[in-house]
């Protein structure tokens, strides 16, 4: 999942459900959102910001703090809750690269089936990559709207 997803998918949910969005909530939501991918820095992406390990105190920081505290970490846990559904989750990193997540395969329409599979392994090596990011490009746009609407 590419950062314009990480952003838009939260920031919709925020737009939507908050009584009165704020532009602070709106950024403080979506850095955190995005900054686990600070990870790409490390040796491995999906390292230590996608591990349970630090995530779990700065939540419970941002539940006692309040306010775009909590919508950090909120927008962290966001992060993780998506990358379990596309790859693997070190929930332990560093002390095992162990990692989980959950495969939703849909096939059809003849032998109509869904498969859902609970995966192990561990997170692929940083390598350089390259993204197709039109669908996630108007996600982003849609999510740009939505906050103009919302936060005038
Ligand atoms: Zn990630």
């Amino acid at each position: 999942m590419d950062p314009l997803e990480h952003a838009s998918i939260p920031g919709l949910i925020y737009l939507a459900l908050s009584g009165e969005p704020t532009l602070t909530g709106l950024a403080a939501l979506i850095i955190g959102a995005v900054f686990p991918d600070l990870d790409v820095l490390a040796e491995e992406h999906r390292s230590y910001l996608h591990s349970l390990l630090p995530f779990l105190p700065a939540l419970l920081l941002g539940l006692h703090l309040g306010g775009p505290f909590l919508l950090f970490a909120l927008g962290w846990g966001s992060h993780l809750f998506l990358d379990f559904f596309t790859g693997v989750v070190p929930v332990v990193y560093p002390l095992s690269r162990r990692g989980w997540g959950l495969s939703i395969t849909v096939a059809g329409p003849r032998d109509f089936r869904i498969e859902i599979k609970l995966i192990e392994r561990y997170p692929e090596r940083r390598h350089d990559y390259r993204l197709e990011i039109g669908g996630s490009a108007a996600l982003a746009l849609l999510t740009t709207l939505t906050a103009i609407i919302r936060l005038h």
